[in-house]
């Protein structure tokens, strides 16, 4: 079994006395060990980033975007090796793991073309003599804290801008499969990133709460579940960090009476039950107005038969296992509880049997949804797809702005102006016009609304590279043949 360790200032280190399981969810079998970091190890990752700090952001911004061109071809080369990691330890299908790797080379394609990014401003001439520009520097040593689902993808959401921007990184990934964090880490490191620059360690609630207190950390990006994201932003601000902090999700696709039935139950089911569910913009909720339900319901239960639920690494599989033995039972308590609170389980995915002990669950699906059940108030964060009855558009809208979370939606519909209406007036972060998972591509960022997001900026993107640098304002005269004189008062422009 082996031990899954640190990675810091370029070498792998970390024999501390605390370690976690690391499973493979296809068979159920702890594969690893992953050493937990104390306060110590974490101190020191950090230490190994403040001190390749002066070297990195003094480095030009072509070499910066020469280490990430070479990173993207790297990945690209090892892109089969780098999915089966995740796949051994997430469990999600090989195809789909080398998708999100896919999407994660995007933010590294985005930041390669950071000198477009990192343009300040020029003016001439703003008093007499006087000109003004402004600089964008980075904000110093930022820590990453990843969730387990998307093991590379996220990393690169956060990583790639980072260190493009000239900061240093201490990254914590998932203590549930964190093996891709370092292989990606070495990535770095055969790429050209000086040793320091990007720093792996694991951990759990202390290794995280030792990089929130840190007065050497500047900046803080978290994504995960809502509990945590909303105290690591309480807890990293208080202490004037710099904190976005991406939360969950309950993402509604609405469906009008307009709709093609057949390409709407297509794209609800890959989106519900994609990735057993584990995607913070899987659908959750789908939203049938007026008498879409009686259409769409058995088009979806006619599709539920046919899906191949099986090992990752097996070619066939369309959908892997879950995470843990704790939150598959988790996810089913929602379906067996939904009977009693009143919803019409259509499909019982808890009742599939599956040989061996991974972590698998058959796919629901629950009809006469409301919100105040549990099945719908909660993000379930498996493969359980709700469905809500209403009778208007107007209808659909407000429920899913009464929700607690505003991550993602989508509206499949053939009628442009309630698309366009419902684009207006919908709080959420994301929305997918016949899109039902309308993840941004690189050159937009990502991010929600209310309760999926703590802070003010998205991610990777644009705004993560106003997130990772802080703007300096140079007002400049050089001498010149103007007399100088003393001047008491406040500066004023001439
Ligand atoms: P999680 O909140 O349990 O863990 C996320 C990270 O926080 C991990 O690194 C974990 O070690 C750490 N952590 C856990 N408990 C902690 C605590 N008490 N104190 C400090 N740190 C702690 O989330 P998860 O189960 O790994 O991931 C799934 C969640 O992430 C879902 O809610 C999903 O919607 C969300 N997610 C959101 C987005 C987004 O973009 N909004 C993207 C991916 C996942």
């Amino acid at each position: 079994m082996a031990l899954i360790r640190h990675l810091i200032d370029g070498t792998e280190t970390g024999e501390t006395a605390r370690t976690g399981a690391v499973y493979d969810p296809a068979t159920g079998e702890q594969q690893h060990e992953v050493v937990l970091g104390s306060r110590a190890d974490v101190e020191r990752a950090i230490a190994a980033a403040r001190a390749a700090l002066p070297g990195w952001r003094a480095t030009s911004l072509t070499k910066r975007a020469d280490v990430l061109f070479r990173l993207r071809h790297l990945l690209t080369e090892r892109r089969d090796d780098l999915a089966a990691i995740v796949t051994s330890e997430h469990g999600k299908v090989l195809s789909d793991a080398a998708g999100e790797i896919g999407r994660g080379l995007e933010n590294v394609e985005f930041a390669s073309g950071l000198i477009n990014q990192l343009k300040g401003e020029f003016s001439e001439q703003v008093s007499t003599g006087i000109d003004v520009h402004s600089v964008k520097q980075p904000v110093g040593v930022v820590a990453c804290i990843t969730p387990f689902n998307f093991p590379v993808m996220v990393p690169l959401w956060m990583v790639a801008s980072a260190i493009a921007c000239g900061n240093t990184v201490v990254l914590k990934p998932s203590e549930k499969d964190p093996s891709a964090s370092v292989f990606l880490a070495k990535l770095f490191l055969e790429a050209g990133l000086p040793a320091g620059v990007l720093n792996v360690v694991h951990g759990d609630k202390e290794a995280v709460d030792t990089l929130l207190d840190s007065p050497d950390v500047s900046a803080v990006s978290f994504v995960g579940s809502t509990p945590i994201a909303r105290s690591i932003y309480q807890r990293a601000s208080a202490s004037g960090k710099r904190v976005q902090a991406l939360g969950g999700a309950k993402n509604h696709m609405v469906v009008l009476e307009d709709a093609d039935i057949e390409s709407a139950a297509d794209a609800a089911v890959s989106a519900a039950y994609g990735s057993a569910g584990e995607r913070c913009m899987a659908v959750s909720v789908l939203v049938a107005v007026g008498d879409v339900g009686d259409r769409l319901v058995p088009a979806i239960e006619r599709r539920l038969g046919d899906l191949a639920i099986g090992a990752g690494t097996d070619a066939a599989s369309e959908m892997g296992p879950l995470i843990t033995r704790e939150h598959r039972d988790k996810v089913a308590s929602y379906v067996t509880g939904a009977a009693a609170e009143g919803a019409t389980v259509v499909v019982d995915g808890t009742t599939k049997q599956f040989d061996g002990d991974g972590f698998f669950i058959g796919v629901s699906l629950v009809d006469d949804v409301k919100p105040g059940m549990r099945v719908y108030d909660d993000e379930i964060f498996g493969p359980v797809l709700s469905v809500v009855r209403v009778d208007t558009f107007d209808e659909a809208i407000a429920l899913v702005n009464a929700n607690q979370y505003g991550n993602g939606t989508a509206i499949f519909t053939r009628d442009g102006g309630a698309a366009r209406q419902y684009e207006f007036e919908v709080e959420v972060g994301m929305v997918g016009v016949n899109v039902p998972i309308p993840v941004p591509v690189g050159a937009y960022s990502f991010g929600g609304w209310k309760g999926s997001l703590f802070g003010d900026s998205h991610i990777y993107g644009p705004e993560s590279f106003h997130f990772y640098t802080r703007s300096k304002v140079v007002t400049t005269r050089w001498p010149d043949p103007v007399q100088s004189s003393i001047q008491l008062a406040f500066p004023g422009n001439s």
